[in-house]
Formats: structure tokens, C-alpha cells, sequence
């Protein structure tokens, strides 16, 4: 029997990296059997669901590469579907209607509060055999007696006596289904052989078990993953950062990155830390995934990106640089070929958008230097020897970084001044921010004319700070 599995995300906001990971897992498990990963938006809270939020879980897979076999299908599309599951649970008397209050469930649900027993449905109406009124709703006959065994491929066997359960709700008294139902239907409909979710739905799944029994359908196998925390030990929100996928994106982290990060959240092969997506694929295996809930920590995610990033085709960075360029608020039009600079640039950052700031400098003049280096570098003493060099460059028609190299070192040797006096005060000269790879193959992108220009432009700056 094929693999099928399945990602069920509620459009109720952006995809964040929970949700992500959940998905991966699903996706993974799917590609490593050979089977079928199935995207399912389940949509049927009309109040909270947008389609914002559809389109930026759609965009997000997208940008991560989760590729889905069947989808997207939306709950909302099924609802004939569901009544028509709903009447067959209640023609075989596996549901039933109720009409309770909401006055007498409140009263009930505080007096089992005071006596400190868990809130739940007395099964009032349970045999009353109500027929449907404007005020019904359906409630599932949950059996009285036995164990729901759940074989959880993460959790291992979990067992919980249909004693702690109740008759839960499966049809509002408006005519819609509830969760519970919807995800049983569609898991069901859809023949899901492995439901990889979050162990916050753990409490649900003897439900949803029993609900399948009385269907008489095959059930799935479980894995219930455990969630996030922050580097704090508190689930993981949004004050712990970013926590949406496409704010990763917009923040200039590589999609193999953020996926090398989720995989080895809560789940690990030996010591191993990089995982091509084939790797991945190849290794994982959901019994495999850690029984614990797992840190998130932001600067191991930093490492992944930057392993990424020098790691990157100069030509494939190039193509996802440019959006980081444009909005920058800089354009590529007047200075040295993009992909020749990353190829030297990308050894050093972080993230993408630390790239596009670090590279500005080649396709944008300034007129302002970092304060505190230009303290440090821009010195009365500095001016003669940017003054040697402005010097010795202009008359340089050969340039290429060992001739460039070769003027600095005759700086200084003639100056008589250590390396550091000369490469230093000259970077900053011409980046601006003093941060840039090897000083020759930087002045070599710059080209001739612009170095000119700004070792022209920080002789003036000298010249009126020390006045
Ligand atoms: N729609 C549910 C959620 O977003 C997930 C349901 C499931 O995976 O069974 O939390």
C-alpha cells in the first residue's frame, strides 16, 4: 500500500516555522516511501480564515520546495460531504441530537469544576432520540468503555479509556461541522495512511479514532510531533522573533537553510548537521523523531545560512540577490557584474540581506562613513598616505588585483608604516563601512575611476573633520 500523507494547515494567519516543520516532516515521510503528500486547507472557521492566509501558506510551501502531489483542496468545499457523514453516523446510532442549554452545559461544566473533576458532557440527551430542531446540535456517541490505543510512531503506544472522553459535538446547531468530524472525513476520504501533526492535537486523536471505528474505516498511523519552544523554554512566538516562513525569506535566509534548521529540530542522524534535501529524503525516518520538544536557536540558524550562502552557484545567487537589491533601493546598472562580486562577497555574511548591504558600496556612492571607524581610521597621519595612494593608482593602467596588491605594498614600504595603516583607512575609504573581503580584489570590482573618486572624497573628509 502506498504512503499517503498529508499537510492540514488552517488559514488563520501566516505559516509559521511549527507549521513548517510539521509539513516537512509530512513531506519527507511521503518522499521517502515513495507515497503521496497531500495539501489540505482546512478553511471551515469562516470568521478566522482568510485568503491571505491561504496565499502565504502557498507561497511559503512554495519558497521551501514542499511539493504536493494532490491539492489544495479546501474543507470548505466538502461540506455536502460532511452531512452526508453525519447522517450516516446518526443512521447507524453512533450520533445522536441534543438540546442542551448552553445555560445547562455552563452550569454542568461548573459543577464538575468545583468538585475538580474534568469538564465534560453528561450525555443528557444521549438517549432521548431527538429528532433535529433549530437548536440541536449532533453529538458522536462515544463509547462508555475500553481503551483507545494509539501507536504512535513518535510518542510510542499511548492509551487513553473512552472513560476521560465524551459525546463530543460533530455538528454546530448553524448545520457545520466540527474539526474533529471534518479531519476524520477527509483523512478517511483521502485514504491518509500516516497523520504527521503537532502533539497539541494529541487530545483530539482518540477522538477521531473512534470516530473512524464507528465509520468502519481503516485508520491511519500516528505521529505526533512535539512543538517548538524559544531559546526561553516557552513555546515559540512571535516574541522570540521571527516566526513566519516568509519573514525568514524577507530577512535573507536561503529556503535549504531554514529546511536543514526544521529537519534537525527534533531529529537527528548521528551528529550530522548539513543535509542536502536528497540526504534528508534518503535519511529520515519519522520513528526517528525526538520524543522531547525542541529549542529554537537563531544562531545556529545564522551558521546554517551563512554554510548555505558560501556555499551557493555564484549564478543562482545572483538570481535570488535581485529582489534583495530592489529593495534595497539600489540598482545593478552602473558597476561590476553581480555574480564575479558574490563570488568573492559570499564567503562572509549571514544572510542575503547582509550581502546586499555589504555589496552597495561597489553600486552606489556615499557620503557618509561609519562613525566609529572613521574615527579610528581617518586621521590627520592618514592623509598622506591616501594621498600616495590616490597617487600611484592613477597612474596604474594595469588593474588587476596583484598590481593593486603591489601598490599597497610599496606604501607601505615607503611610508614606512605597518600594513594595517595603509589596508585599513584605505577600505574604508572606498566601502564606506570598512567591511570588505581581501582589499585588491575589492578595488579590482570597484574599477579604477571609483577608487579615485573616493580616495579623493575621503582626503576632503579628512581635510574638514581636522580642520
Ligand atoms: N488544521 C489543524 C491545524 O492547523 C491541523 C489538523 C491536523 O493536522 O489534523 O492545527
Amino acid at each position: 500500500m502506498s504512503v499517503r500523507t498529508r499537510f492540514a494547515p488552517s488559514p488563520t494567519g501566516y505559516l509559521h516555522v511549527g507549521g513548517a516543520r510539521t509539513a516537512l516532516f509530512s513531506w519527507l515521510y511521503a518522499r521517502k516511501m515513495g507515497g503521496q503528500f497531500i495539501l489540505r486547507i482546512e478553511d471551515t472557521d469562516r470568521e478566522r480564515s482568510t485568503e491571505e492566509s491561504v496565499n502565504a501558506i502557498l507561497e511559503s510551501m512554495e519558497w521551501l520546495g514542499l511539493d504536493y502531489d494532490e491539492g489544495p483542496f479546501y474543507q470548505t468545499h466538502q461540506f455536502a460531504r460532511y452531512k452526508e457523514v453525519i447522517q450516516q453516523l446518526l443512521d447507524s446510532g453512533d450520533a445522536y441530537f441534543c438540546d442542551c442549554s448552553r445555560e445547562r452545559l455552563g452550569e454542568l461544566r461548573e459543577a464538575q469544576m468545583a468538585n475538580k473533576e474534568k469538564p465534560r458532557y453528561d450525555g443528557c440527551c444521549r438517549d432521548k432520540k431527538l429528532a433535529a430542531a433549530d437548536n440541536t446540535v449532533v453529538r458522536f456517541k462515544n463509547p462508555l468503555e475500553g481503551d483507545v490505543v494509539i501507536d504512535d510512531m513518535v510518542k510510542g503506544q499511548v492509551k487513553i479509556n473512552n472513560r476521560e472522553l465524551d459525546d463530543l459535538i460533530i455538528e454546530r446547531s448553524d448545520g457545520t461541522p466540527t474539526y474533529n468530524l471534518t479531519v476524520v472525513v477527509d483523512d478517511w476520504d483521502m485514504k491518509i495512511t500516516h497523520v504527521i501533526r503537532g502533539d497539541d492535537h494529541l487530545n483530539n486523536t482518540p477522538r477521531q479514532i473512534n470516530i473512524l471505528k464507528a465509520l468502519d474505516a481503516e485508520l491511519p498511523v500516528y505521529a505526533h510531533v512535539p512543538m517548538i519552544l524559544g531559546d526561553d523554554g516557552k513555546r515559540l512566538s512571535k516574541r522570540h522573533g521571527a516566526v513566519s516562513v516568509m519573514q525568514y525569506k524577507e530577512d535573507g535566509f536561503l529556503p535549504e537553510a531554514l529546511m536543514n534548521y526544521l529537519v534537525r529540530l527534533s531529529w537527528s542522524h548521528g551528529d550530522q548537521e548539513i543535509f542536502s534535501r536528497e540526504e534528508m529524503i534518503k535519511l529520515f525516518d519519522a520513528v526517528d523523531i525526538n520524543t522531547s520538544a525542541s529549542a529554537f536557536n537563531s544562531e545556529k540558524l545564522l551558521w546554517l545560512n551563512q554554510h548555505y550562502i558560501k556555499n551557493k552557484n555564484p549564478d543562482v545567487l545572483a538570481q535570488q540577490m535581485q529582489n534583495y537589491i530592489k529593495n534595497a533601493g539600489y540598482t545593478l546598472d552602473n558597476g561590476p557584474d553581480l555574480t564575479a562580486v558574490l563570488t568573492v562577497f559570499q564567503e562572509r555574511c549571514n544572510t542575503l540581506v547582509e550581502l546586499t548591504e555589504d555589496i552597495r558600496f561597489l553600486y552606489q556612492d556615499f557620503d557618509e562613513y561609519n562613525a566609529k571607524q572613521a574615527k579610528k581610521q581617518f586621521k590627520e597621519a592618514t592623509l598622506p598616505i591616501l594621498e600616495s595612494l590616490k597617487q600611484q593608482y592613477s597612474g596604474l593602467d594595469n588593474w588587476v588585483a596583484e598590481a593593486i596588491h603591489q601598490v599597497v605594498e610599496n606604501t607601505v614600504n615607503t611610508l614606512e608604516v605597518g600594513f594595517g595603516k595603509v589596508g585599513q583607512p584605505l577600505r574604508l575609504a572606498v566601502t564606506g563601512h570598512g567591511k570588505s573581503p581581501s582589499i585588491d580584489v575589492t578595488l579590482e570590482l570597484l574599477g579604477k575611476e571609483k577608487t579615485l573618486q573616493r580616495l579623493e572624497q575621503a582626503v576632503e573628509y579628512i581635510k574638514k573633520v581636522s580642520d
